[in-house]
């Protein structure tokens, strides 16, 4: 059995207590590099999810009452727990997800800084005095915590995507209900541990697991909850989309960060090596199970061949294996169903005339292991060109010009990011400015920062976290006009 940190607990964290579902039933958690079961959490259902609300609504009087000074201590103390067992807290990771430990380590960190720099944001929230419309009146502007929010989480950043909600969300004086993904909870409740040995007070951060069949319900007890006012969820555009037709019968609101489909544009005046530095982060970290991972790699006829061979010894490099063994650079897929995503959309590639140059098939380590994949002459025919991959699959289309680069990077209803390569400055803001996408990275295939508002428009989503920019979405303005100032007689 795998060594599990000794502060994780295995209950879920509701009002302050580890509690189980009222079911009693419970959702093995599994290593997906081997199939091994680790632990098991809850299974939680609406009635649990339900309490879990009151618990956060009874926490918020406290908690929003406090200065934001208070609360920023308490996250800064958070942030510092993280960073101490970071080693634990990656090690954990790595077993539940699968992605390499020297990942995990920079997830933690990712992960922390979102407490760390939210507790800050948290202390500028600064109001408005609008100059007024009548003489005896003055118009103050303050913003306030909406109450209770929830968080829904994805598994494939499984740490950094529940701190850059709740951190901004209990900043600004909310109490948060969070329901981790399915395959990954027990990172989200060794965070939750943490927080309770900083001192978060009870109630203030619940978090509530489940199965994929449990998701449905726990999601509906939180939006027609009257007290729940926001939804904050990171995860597939199909379940994103019906969250938010949900969430329109009380009005209920969100912020959604969905799928991604991004294009990586090499022109013929980049740095080649950079390019494919980019593209190894931006393709194969993480399996390339990342919303923004580059979907579509488009690149320049004219160094096209050289680009593809330079890859494919790259990819060659990669060691795949468990990602707590050393040299790691490549784990498993999440799952069975990834596994399959993957085999289906390069089967169709290929039946299309894509070509396989490396890897293409399912690893020799077994299980859900893939092999990193470099593929060529990629058309809009082919599944893979519009849906995401979410595996270790280098989807490669040449390219004629910069106005056809443009227009297939944008052929897509998603906009979450965008990447491309070149050194003339004048393209660099012409391209920047044309893509479609919430996010733009040049020269570089690494955009995460805490410091950074992430989020896309069209259908990858609405809203924006980090930065900011992204503690904006966790609060509402209050407009207070105070009149009868007359002048004294
Ligand atoms: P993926 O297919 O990558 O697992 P999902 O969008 O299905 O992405 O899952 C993201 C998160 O949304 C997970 O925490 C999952 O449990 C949750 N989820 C899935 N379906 C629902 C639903 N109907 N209501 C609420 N949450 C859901």
């Amino acid at each position: 059995m795998a060594q599990l940190p000794e502060f994780l607990k295995t209950e879920c964290l509701v009002g302050g207590r580890w509690v189980s579902a009222n079911s009693g039933d419970r959702l093995d958690v599994l290593d997906p590099a081997t199939g091994d079961v680790l632990a098991s959490v809850p299974r939680m259902g609406a009635a649990d999810t339900r309490d879990a609300i009151d618990k956060a609504q009874i926490a918020h009087e406290e908690w929003s009452s406090r200065t934001a000074a208070d609360r920023a201590d308490v996250l800064h103390r958070w942030a510092a727990a993280m960073r101490a067992d970071a080693d634990d807290l990656a090690r954990l990771m790595t077993l539940e997800q699968g992605k390499p430990f020297s990942e995990s380590l920079v997830e933690i960190e990712y992960a922390a800084s979102f407490f760390s720099w939210f507790a800050e944001e948290g202390r500028r929230l600064y109001g408005d005095i609008i100059p007024p419309h009548r003489p005896d009146a003055r118009i103050l502007v303050t913003r306030n915590s909406l109450g209770v929010v929830g968080g829904i989480t994805p598994w494939n950043f499984p740490s950094a995507m529940v701190t850059r909600k709740a951190a901004p969300a209990l900043a600004a004086g909310n109490c948060m209900v969070l329901k981790p993904a399915e395959a990954t909870p027990l990172s989200a409740l060794a965070i939750a541990a943490l927080g309770e040995r900083v001192g978060v007070p009870p109630g203030v951060f619940n978090v509530v697991t489940g199965g994929r069949e449990e998701a449905p319900s726990i999601g509906k007890a939180l939006i027609d909850s009257p007290v729940v006012r926001k939804i904050g969820f990171t995860g597939s555009t199909a379940v994103g989309k019906q969250l938010m037709r949900d969430c329109a019968s009380d009005l209920t609101k969100v912020s959604l960060e969905l799928g991604g489909n991004a294009a990586f544009i090499v022109f013929d005046d980049a740095d080649i090596d950079a390019a494919l530095e980019g593209v190894q982060i931006c393709k194969f970290r993480n399996a390339g199970q990342t919303c923004i991972a580059a979907n579509r790699i488009l690149v320049q006829e004219s160094i096209h061949d050289k680009f593809v061979e330079a890859l494919c010894a790259r990819a060659q490099e990669i060691k795949v294996g468990h990602g707590l063994e050393q040299d790691t650079g490549q784990g498993p897929l999440i799952d069975a169903r990834g596994l399959e995503k993957v085999e289906r959309l390069v089967s169709d590639a290929t039946e299309k005339g894509a070509r396989i140059h490396i890897g293409g098939r399912p690893h020799g380590a077994g299980g859900t292991f893939f092999e990193p994949t470099v593929m060529t002459g990629i058309t809009p025919a082919m599944d893979i060109s519009h849906e995401e991959v979410f595996g270790p699959v280098a989807a490669i289309t040449s390219f004629k010009d910069e106005r056809s680069a443009i227009g297939m990077a944008n052929d897509t209803p998603y906009g979450l990011a965008g990447y491309f390569y070149s050194r003339d400055v004048g393209r660099i803001f012409r391209v920047a400015d044309a893509l479609n996408t919430g996010i733009v990275g040049v020269n570089t295939g690494l955009i995460s920062t805490e410091v950074a508002p992430f989020g896309g428009v069209k259908e990858s989503g609405i809203g924006r976290e980090g930065s900011k920019y992204g503690i904006e979405d966790w609060t509402e303005l209050k407009y207070i006009c105070l009149a009868g100032l007359e002048a004294a007689a």
